[in-house]
This record gives structure tokens, sequence and C-alpha cells, in this order.
């Protein structure tokens, strides 16, 4: 399971039609999405067109035409009144947080998409955009895990200013300290060293996107990674960007980095209507 901290987004809940029904045990459920809400909590019905719209604009993005596909099984999104309903169902791990998302495979089949949401009078279930990004993310990629630098840098494109701002802090801090992972060691982090790289990749990880994402369409950062995946950093990135290499990488994001102080990167796509 992979837990994501979230900050503040006010949903734009979108009224766009979708056929909806309800479903045993869901509050409601389309092609894509199963609903499940509280009495007083965010209405079912615009959740629901919510969850579709995101789907279309992120597939759109990040995936192109491709994978476009409904999905089977469809995406499971529960919403939690409480933090210890929302704990309970997502396990140790995510104090800090307001969303986790849950893609499992079997011999390369994805068996489960779920999303777990924490609501609140104020912040609403804002964390769904960044976690719905991962699973969108997941159709793309073997096992559904694209790499994890990859997969939160631009699941954290969803995310509002605040959020992105306070990202950018950490990774500038992190880059002044000397606490900055080196980016050959980003690329290929799967778990944490220890609680001070968190927030450093966190960081790094959006900061890397944006950097790279900018160099061209943001699609082909997902192509980026698919061929690094075959043939490893070195030659995607001589390949997509043009760019000598890791240690390159390294010297160019860096000068990026610093040059970008602690303002948060301008979101490289609008997903908020
Ligand atoms: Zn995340």
């Amino acid at each position: 399971m992979r837990t994501c901290y979230f900050g503040f987004l006010f949903l734009m809940l979108g009224l766009v039609a979708a056929s909806t029904i309800k479903a045993d045990g869901w509050d409601r459920q389309s092609d894509n999405f199963q609903i499940r809400t509280f009495r007083g909590g965010p209405s079912a019905v615009k959740l629901l067109a919510r969850c579709e719209q995101l789907r279309s604009d992120l597939q759109q993005v990040w995936l192109g035409g491709d994978d476009r596909h409904d999905w089977s099984p469809r995406c499971q999104v529960i919403v939690h009144a409480s933090k210890a309903s929302y704990q309970t169902a997502i396990g140790r791990g995510g104090a800090q947080t307001s969303g986790s998302s849950l893609v499992q495979s079997v011999e390369g089949e994805i068996v489960l998409r779920r999303i777990d949401l924490l609501y609140s009078e104020e912040r609403g279930a804002s964390a769904l955009p960044h976690e719905l990004t991962h699973v969108v993310l997941a159709d793309r990629f073997d096992n559904g895990r694209p790499p994890r630098w990859l997969d939160e840098g631009i699941a954290t494109m969803a995310d509002p200013t605040e959020k992105r701002t306070l990202h950018q802090r950490d990774c500038h801090a992190a880059l002044r300290s000397g606490d900055a992972l080196p980016v050959v060691q980003l690329l290929h982090l799967d778990e944490f060293a220890s609680a001070k790289q968190v927030p450093a990749f966190y960081g790094q990880s959006l900061s890397l996107v944006h950097f790279l994402g900018s160099q061209d369409e943001p699609i082909r950062l997902v192509e980026f990674a698919e061929t690094a995946g075959h043939k490893g950093y070195d030659r995607a990135l001589r390949e997509i960007y043009q760019i000598d290499g890791v240690a390159e990488l390294e010297r160019r994001w860096r000068t990026y980095a610093l040059r970008h102080g602690t303002q948060a990167p301008q979101a490289l796509v609008s997903l908020v209507r």
C-alpha cells in the first residue's frame, strides 16, 4: 500500500452526467467506480461524477489515447467520516495522511483498485486527485507499479499550490543542507531507509518530474520511465530528453532546483475545472 500525506484542496465537484446506479454494498456505481460514503458526507452522485471526470483528464494528460478501457475491477472509493475508520481501513503508517490508494495485481493483471479518503468539513475529500493519479498510472506499468519517484512526483502535480510549495521547500532545504538524495538513488528508491529521506524524496520527486516534464510534452515522462525500465536510465535520458546520462541529469536538475528556490513549480497540468 502506498499512502500519501495530503494538504489542502477544495474539490470542485463536477456535475458531469454519468450513468450511476446503486449496487450491493455501494452507494453508487458507474463503469469505472464504486462509491461508498456516509450519512451527512459528500454526495455519492457528485463524487462519482468527479471521479469519472478526473480519470478521463488524468488519462488524457499522462497516458494519451492509450489505456482508456473500462476498469475491471472497478476502482472502489470509500469516504471515511472519522480518522478511526480511515486508519482501520488503511492500516498502520497512515497517521498523517488523508488519502490512500491500493492497487494489487496477480501475474500482471490488476485485481484490486481502491482509494480510501478521510473526509473533513474544511477540506472535503481533498486527497482524491493525488490518489486517483496513482491508480491511473498503475495501468501502464508491470504489476501496477511505476517507479516510485515518478509515481509520487506526478501524483503531487495534482496537489494544490500550498502543498506543492511545502514540497519545494523540503527539496530546497535538502539541497542546501546536503541531505538531498543523489539522483541515481532517487530514481531507484523503493523503500525509505530513514524518516529523514521522506521529505527530501517527495520534494525532489516533484522537482525532478517538473524539470523533465518541462523539457518536452508531459506525456513523455511515462514513456521515459517505460524506456528506462527496459534499457536503463542512462539510455532513456539520451533517447527521450537528449540528456547525457544520470550524471548530467544530476548537474542540470540541481542547477534548475536551486534556481527555482522555494517557490512551488507551476503545475504542468490543470485538473481542477
Ligand atoms: Zn502519493
